[in-house]
């Protein structure tokens, strides 16, 4: 018989770096009921560039729709059922397409790619004692090649199609949620080209668009997607982080800790960067976050796997780690795309050092996710000062927090408790609660006791202090040596 008991159901499209998914939330509980995940590829086309073609990603999310509705008829839930859908997206990545022919006019430029290095050092020769923080006072970031903005000129000064595009009044610009939402919305076809503050180049939240447009194609033609937040933002909502002082640590392709600081926007002395964390609809006021962002995070272990061939799967990563369970002294500073908060670094590229006869792959897989919690360290650290106030415990969620090696060091490294919900898809969840509090769907209250309880995995500090202070210290001695590659 039908699960006709569910009442209400949102879907989620998370667009992220790595993969497409598509999922369905029971509104009332939260449970997540059905999804697909489809793997994107990355092209590396010359060394720093790195690049997503936007119809893959348009297709991968297709796909992703047409087989959770597939496995929805399978477990007997009527897909009708779906009041709406919010879209959650890897940001800053740029696409410009042309609105005639729907088409793509260049592959999307990844959040990661480098090749906006000179543009940056162009913009930063104009400004006063080349100052990288000189933009913050207007745009709450740093002039770094990471934002969508300097992309857009870069493709602007550079391919000459776009150029042409511009001036015929046939060229669209956004990151992925525009392109996904104008796609899914009608596309050439009157598709409706739209964002939401937490995608933008910019603290100034008259740009805000409203969203509420009927998707025109696919299986779930006609259900209003009316949410969209940028995934790091998604990840803050899902997590329940609505209050002053909450924070959350995502590890992705990335690793990007949010805390949200209320109704004002909080200028970081200590490189992290001030960015909108949600605005829950035309009238609703405006909550700010600050954000310390590692543009390498699960990314090191993909390397590991795909330019090494250390290992055939990400899970394989973890097994080798486990079986020496140090890094015996080996550091890997996985700077591939400079390094981002706190020092905002450009010059940096990926190091790893302190090898003996002795060091072997192991140590490197055990040394690179030991990274990945030494750069958290340098962000909570910096989150910690600005906010006057230490965190207690380090709320995570991403694909690269099923490693559970990564979630011990991590508790080991920081000397606190680290905390993960058991339903690990909270990005999705904050993007489908946005789409479900919409004005007009309501069938979310973004009440969080409206929930049921979250179960959470927990991972309690087991080295002492002095221990992980050693460790990091050397860290700090091998970020340095990063430093400089590249001028
Ligand atoms: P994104 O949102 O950036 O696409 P996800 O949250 O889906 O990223 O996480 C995918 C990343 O996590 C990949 O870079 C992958 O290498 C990494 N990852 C997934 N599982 C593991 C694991 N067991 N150990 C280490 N890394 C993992």
């Amino acid at each position: 018989s039908e699960r006709t008991a569910l009442g209400p159901l949102v879907g989620a499209i998370d667009q992220g770096t790595s993969s497409s998914r598509f999922l369905v939330f029971n509104a009332k509980t939260a449970e997540l009921l059905s999804h697909h995940q489809v793997e994107i590829q990355q092209k590396f086309p010359r060394e720093g560039w790195v690049e997503q073609d936007p119809k893959e990603i348009l297709n991968s999310v297709y796909e992703c729709v047409e087989r959770t509705c597939e496995k929805m008829k399978q477990l007997n839930i009527n897909i009708a059922n779906i009041r709406a859908i919010g879209v959650t997206n890897q940001r800053e990545t740029t696409v410009v397409w042309d609105k005639t022919t729907g088409e793509p006019l260049y592959n999307a430029i990844v959040w990661l790619d480098l090749r906006t290095q000179s543009t940056v050092e162009r913009l930063l020769k104009r400004i006063p004692g080349k100052n990288k923080t000189f933009s913050k006072f207007k745009t709450g970031l740093p002039l770094s090649t990471y934002f969508s903005a300097v992309k857009l000129r870069w493709l602007l000064d550079n391919v000459e199609e776009i150029r042409k595009a511009v001036e015929e009044k046939r060229a669209m610009f956004g990151t992925i949620d525009s392109w996904l939402i104008w796609s899914l919305t009608g596309g050439k076809n009157g598709g409706i080209h739209c964002t939401d503050v937490t995608n933008f180049f910019s603290n100034d939240v008259n740009v805000f668009l409203f969203l509420f447009a009927k998707q025109k194609s696919g299986a779930l033609t006609g259900v209003p997607i009316s949410g969209c937040l940028g995934d790091q933002s998604a990840a803050l909502v899902g997590q329940m982080c609505f209050r002053d002082g909450q924070a959350k640590n995502t590890y992705g392709t990335g690793c990007f800790l949010l805390c949200n600081t209320g109704q004002k926007s909080v200028f970081s002395e200590h490189g992290l960067i001030t960015t909108i964390a949600y605005k829950m609809g035309r009238d609703k006021p405006v909550f700010y976050a600050l954000e310390g962002s590692v543009a390498i995070a699960g990314a090191v272990v993909r390397w590991l796997r795909d330019n090494l061939g250390i290992a055939r799967t990400s899970q394989e990563v973890e097994k080798l780690a486990a079986d020496v369970g140090t890094s015996y002294g080996c550091y890997f500073v996985p700077a591939f795309s400079g390094l981002y908060a706190p020092y905002w670094e450009p010059s940096a590229r990926g190091i790893i050092c302190g090898l003996t006869q002795f060091t072997n792959k192991k140590h490197i897989a055990f040394a690179a996710l030991e990274a990945v919690c030494f750069q958290t360290r340098e962000i909570l650290d910096a989150m910690n000062k600005d906010c006057g106030i230490p965190l207690s415990q380090l709320q995570v969620d991403g694909g690269m927090t099923n490693n559970k090696i990564l979630m011990q060091l991590q508790s080991d490294i920081l000397c606190i408790p680290v905390v993960k919900p058991s339903m690990p898809e909270t990005t999705a969840l904050g993007a489908a609660m946005a789409a479900g509090a919409a004005e007009g769907v309501g069938v979310w209250s973004l009440n969080p006791g409206d929930l049921t309880a979250v179960t959470c995995e927990r991972f309690e500090p087991q080295i002492n202090p002095e221990e992980s202070e050693y460790r990091y210290a050397r860290w700090k001695k091998a970020v340095m040596k990063s430093m400089g590659w590249e001028t």
